[in-house]
Order: C-alpha cells, then sequence, then structure tokens
C-alpha cells in the first residue's frame, strides 16, 4: 500500500452513499484522509462528519446554513472552515492536493462538481450517474483530455467494470466493445418493489411504498427510480459512455435477488459475472482501493441462504420509463438530459403527493416528446436543454395532467 494517505473530497457525505463511503474510511484512517466534506440539508449529520473525519473544509448550499454550522464548530473548537455555494462544490472538488473525488451529489446538481474534478484529473469513484445521462460525451472527453481515472461506484458499472478486459475498462476510447472480444453487456436489474404488483393497482401508490427497495438502502429520489426502473434506463445511457457501448450491445436482464451485480459477455460464449450481497460499500472500496482490494466490512456472500437465481426479460408495459431510456438514446442529441431533468421534476412532485406512480413516466414521456431535438453540444447547450424540459415539466404539472 501506498506510504503517504490518499485525500478524498466526499460529494454529498450526508446521502446514502456519501455515509457508506465515510465508514469505509473510517476503517482506513492510515490509507485516507478527508480534504472536503459537502451536503445541502442535514447539517447535524455534516457537523458529526466533519468532527470525526477533521476535513479542512465542508461545503453546504447557502450562507444561512453556512454561519450556523461554522459558529457551531468554531464553539467545538473545530478547524474546519466552511463555505457554500457551487462555485465552492467545485472547488474543493478541484484543489490541487485532492487525489480522489466521491461524487455522490443526487441530481443534475452534482454534474459540475463531477466535471470539474474530472477536469482536475482526479480519481472520479462516480456514483452521480445523471452526470452521465446530462452530459456523458462532454464528460468523458475531460476524463480523456484530463487523463482523470474514471471508477463506477454504480454497482451494476462497477461490477461490469472489474469483468471487463483491464484495457478496455481503463480506455474505453482506444477501441469499441467488440474489438475488445466483448459481445455485450448484461444489465441486471432487481425490477424493484412492484415487479409482480397488479398493474392496475400502480395508480394508487405511495411514496412509502416506491421508497421501500427489496434489496437495497438508498437515497428516496435513486429509491423511486429503482420502482419504476427509470434508473435502469438512466443505468443504460451510464453504461453507453462508461464503457464506450453502443446501445444495441446493452441489454436488461431482471434479476430479482440482486447477487449478480452485471455480466460480460464476450465473443467466445464466456459469461463473466461479478456477485456479491447488496451493499454499496463493496463498489465504494472496490473505486477507494484500486486496483487494491480492501475489506468494507460487508456481510459475505452465503449463497446456501440465497438459494437460487432467478432472470426474467423486462416487462416494458408496466415499466414504460426503462423504454423511454432507450428512446432518448436513440434520439441523441440533449434527448437524455431532457428524460434526465422531466425525471427529476416528476420524482419531486410524486413524492410531494403532486403525482401519481404512473404519471412519472407519463409526463417524462410528453415532455421528451415537447422539448425535443436540441443538440447536446456544449455544457451551456445541454442546461439550457436541462432547463427547457424543467419548465416544461412543471408546466404539464400546472395543468394538472396528473392521473394517467
Ligand atoms: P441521497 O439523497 O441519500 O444523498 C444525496 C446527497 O447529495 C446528500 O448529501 C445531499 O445533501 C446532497 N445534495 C442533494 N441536493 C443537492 C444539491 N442541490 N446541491 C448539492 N448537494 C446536494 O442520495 P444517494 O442515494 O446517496 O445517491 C447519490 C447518487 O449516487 C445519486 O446520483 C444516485 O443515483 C447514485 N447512486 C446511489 C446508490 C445508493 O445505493 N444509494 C447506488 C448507485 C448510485
Ligand atoms: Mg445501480
Amino acid at each position: 500500500m501506498s506510504a503517504s494517505p490518499r485525500t478524498l473530497t466526499v460529494l454529498g457525505s450526508t446521502g446514502s452513499i456519501g455515509v457508506s463511503t465515510l465508514d469505509v474510511v473510517a476503517r482506513y484512517p492510515e490509507r485516507y484522509r478527508i480534504h472536503a466534506l459537502t451536503g445541502a440539508t442535514q447539517l447535524d449529520r455534516l457537523f458529526e462528519q466533519a468532527q470525526a473525519f477533521r476535513p479542512r473544509f465542508v461545503v453546504v448550499l447557502d450562507e444561512a446554513s453556512a454561519e450556523q454550522l461554522a459558529t457551531r464548530l468554531k464553539a467545538a473548537g473545530s478547524q474546519t472552515e466552511v463555505l457554500c455555494g457551487e462555485a465552492a462544490l467545485e472547488q474543493v472538488a478541484a484543489a490541487p492536493e485532492v487525489c480522489t473525488v466521491m461524487a455522490a451529489i443526487v441530481g443534475a446538481a452534482g454534474m459540475k462538481p463531477t466535471l470539474a474534478a474530472a477536469r482536475a484529473g482526479k480519481r472520479v469513484l462516480l456514483a452521480n450517474k445523471e452526470t452521465l445521462v446530462l452530459a456523458g460525451r462532454l464528460f468523458m472527453d475531460e476524463v480523456k483530455a484530463s487523463g482523470a481515472e474514471l471508477l463506477p461506484i454504480d454497482s451494476e458499472h462497477n461490477a461490469i467494470f472489474q469483468v471487463l478486459p483491464r484495457a478496455h475498462r481503463e480506455h474505453p476510447y482506444a477501441q469499441g466493445l467488440r474489438e475488445s472480444g466483448v459481445k455485450r453487456i448484461l444489465l441486471t436489474a432487481s425490477g424493484g418493489p412492484f415487479r409482480t404488483r397488479a398493474l392496475d393497482t400502480f395508480a394508487a401508490i405511495t411514496p412509502a411504498e416506491a421508497v421501500k427497495h427489496p434489496n437495497w438502502s438508498m437515497g428516496r429520489k435513486i429509491s423511486v427510480d429503482s420502482a419504476s426502473m427509470m434508473n435502469k434506463g438512466l443505468e443504460v445511457i451510464e453504461a453507453r459512455w462508461l464503457f464506450n457501448a453502443q446501445p444495441d450491445e446493452i441489454s436488461v436482464v431482471v434479476h430479482p435477488q440482486s447477487i449478480v451485480h452485471s455480466m460480460v459477455e464476450y465473443a467466445d460464449g464466456s459469461v463473466l459475472a461479478q456477485m456479491g450481497s447488496p451493499d454499496m460499500r463493496t463498489p465504494i472500496a472496490y473505486g477507494m482501493a484500486y486496483p487494491e482490494r480492501i475489506d468494507p466490512g460487508v456481510k459475505p456472500l452465503d449463497l446456501f441462504s440465497v438459494g437460487r437465481l432467478d432472470f426474467e426479460a423486462p416487462d416494458l408495459a408496466r415499466f414504460p420509463c426503462l423504454r423511454l431510456a432507450f428512446e432518448a438514446l436513440a434520439a441523441g442529441g440533449a434527448a437524455t438530459a431532457v428524460l434526465n431533468a422531466a425525471n427529476e421534476v416528476a420524482v419531486a412532485a410524486f413524492l410531494d403527493g403532486r403525482l401519481s406512480f404512473p404519471g412519472i413516466a407519463a409526463l417524462s414521456e410528453a415532455v421528451l416528446e415537447q422539448v425535443s431535438g436540441l443538440p447536446a453540444g456544449d455544457l451551456e447547450s445541454l442546461l439550457q436543454a436541462d432547463g427547457a424540459a424543467r419548465e416544461a415539466a412543471r408546466a404539464w404539472l400546472a395543468r394538472g395532467e396528473r392521473a394517467c
């Protein structure tokens, strides 16, 4: 192992991935040191994290929160400095003393600081899949130009990364998947909590039911995305960019036990899978220690208690969001950015009780149709597409088209 500790910034440290990351860090104090922690809400948790990990900086969104947190930290004798705003997030992601950035802010809000980390040539541990959905080509171009080291944290993509040929996973743009001997990527999906629920009861689904994932404990937005299978759609787009895969080289396989985290099928007929207990500390530790392996405290996989592994084809009639993601990918340009933004507005409205569960797909489809043909050229045009989609989504909600 390296002599001096690796310095980390954890963007979104108060969230589900952030907390799991700090759990791994706490097990290896000699290996990792925290430069900065960031959070939008949950100031109490951020305060406790700052006390435990003594970062140089913590970053919050607004001045009022910054003042409040700074006063508390000072009173507790802490040396940690409190910053606020988007520019501060980018600053702590790109700081010269930082080696590794965990990108674990949820949603499009995570894109700019993640991009800043890539531009600065960091090891980027990418949990924030929305960055690739919103700005896939641009982000990968930045990674290539800076020589940043990109390690996927999303469990499926981490699994795929682990079983791809090393040359391809580290330099996916040197050649296509086919030239690397790979026939296709098999992206597994649990099917979420509504895989077998009667379709005619979908309009009655409550936020509490939707955030209750059968296998994984996650933040609220990704839990709803998993229930609608929009999450798998976003992951198809994520895989397209991470692995230089064409859309027809990615297949979704429903696997309710979430033990096989994904697979790669090779030209010779071999199918390599990565398996493990459903615990995000495995992919997080993999990214943190790569290419070494460390023990993150995950419960060992007990195949005898798992008993069986099932596989099914996805049901696109039940889960139209998955179809929409393939359609957005095929449409090209800024379509995936539009889909991502529409979905974010829809999920927030669903969690607030302003939209039915089937309304998430209905709203996303309507916005994708309405805000079409926009280019993905540069950051500015992507942010414009994101803004136009959010506006169209809010207008759709205001028209009261909620029941579907
Ligand atoms: P979460 O909601 O638990 O945490 C989100 C974090 O982002 C929090 O620290 C929050 O304060 C911060 N945040 C929210 N809005 C922000 C804003 N506008 N500006 C700055 N910070 C903001 O989410 P999570 O489940 O930890 O997911 C984080 C990311 O990782 C998501 O992109 C998700 O898709 C991805 N991911 C999560 C899991 C999982 O198991 N939780 C698995 C795979 C991928
Ligand atoms: Mg995933």
